[in-house]
């Protein structure tokens, strides 16, 4: 299954649900690929790999056709959890895959049959609703939504739910909402709770665990590692865990599942 991890707003916890997630999801057994789908390339630092490894064998030259996406695949210190990385290049590849035409199914046709070998692939998407995101979109079977506790939070979901809208009837119509994920959550401030209970009133499909704010998984990245290496006995690790579990049995449970 393919999941675009999305919301066009910066610093909402896309890249750090992406990685964390994927880490806990290797735990329970399945592969993962976690696909950095933002020239910023945070996901691939977070994930250890230095940025002087991937020089010209990015998701950038995927889109150039210049390699295959799986040639570009690296395996990561987690068992289990492989990586497309990204380079400052990509922002490039916005100009040149609206040049080239049919440029949103482009993820889809280079990325998307190889994804699929892995059990769970996670776009973790760019924080706009360009290109690559439309990309991400179409090439998709769900849609994770972080949701960062803060004021004007629900700010852009309505124009990001009806950019997924309008994905699903025009290019994608097996594109669904997986989930949203409320992130940086403090217990303690009446304005996370708030706009806790405001999110899971609009949105009933937002996931029951919360990420909570915490300093030890906004230092993870810094030291290339996610939170399964760097702290997990954390209460950051326990939720990413507790999400992937809820992630599993809503998609893989009973009841069906998101395709
Ligand atoms: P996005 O990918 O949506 O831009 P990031 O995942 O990069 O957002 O998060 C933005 C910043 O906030 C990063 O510095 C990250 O380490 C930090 N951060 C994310 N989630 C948490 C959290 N739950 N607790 C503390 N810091 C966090
Ligand atoms: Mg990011």
């Amino acid at each position: 299954m393919i999941l675009a991890v999305a919301n066009q707003k910066g610093g909402v916890g896309k890249t750090t649900t992406s990685i964390n997630l994927g880490a806990y999801l290797t735990r329970l057994g399945r592969s993962v690929l976690v696909v950095d789908c933002d020239p910023q390339a945070n996901a691939t630092t977070a994930l250890g790999i230095d940025r002087r490894r991937v020089e010209g064998r990015s998701l950038y030259e995927v889109l150039t056709g210049e390699l295959a996406f799986e040639q570009i695949v690296l395996r990561t210190a987690i068992d289990g959890l492989d990586l497309a990385p990204s380079s400052p290049t990509l922002a490039g590849a916005e100009v040149e895959l609206v040049e080239a035409g049919a440029f949103e199914t482009r993820f889809r046709e280079l990325i998307r049959p190889t994804a699929l070998r892995w059990d769970y692939t996670l776009l973790d998407c760019p924080p706009s609703l360009g290109v690559l995101t439309a990309n991400a979109l179409v090439a998709a079977d769900g849609v994770i939504v972080p949701v960062q506790c803060e004021y004007l939070a629900l700010e852009g979901l309505a124009q990001l739910m009806r950019t997924i809208e309008l994905v699903r009837r025009r290019a994608n119509p097996g594109l669904r909402v997986a989930g949203l994920v409320l992130t940086m959550y403090d217990s303690r401030t009446n304005l996370s709770q708030q706009v806790a209970e405001e999110v899971r009133t609009h949105f009933p499909d937002t996931f029951q665990v919360a990420i909570p704010r915490t300093i030890r998984l906004g230092e993870a990245p810094s030291f290339g590692q996610t939170i399964l290496e760097y702290d997990p006995a954390s209460r950051g690790a326990a939720a990413y865990n507790a999400l992937a579990e809820e992630l599993v049995a809503r998609l893989e449970g009973a009841a069906g599942g998101v395709a």
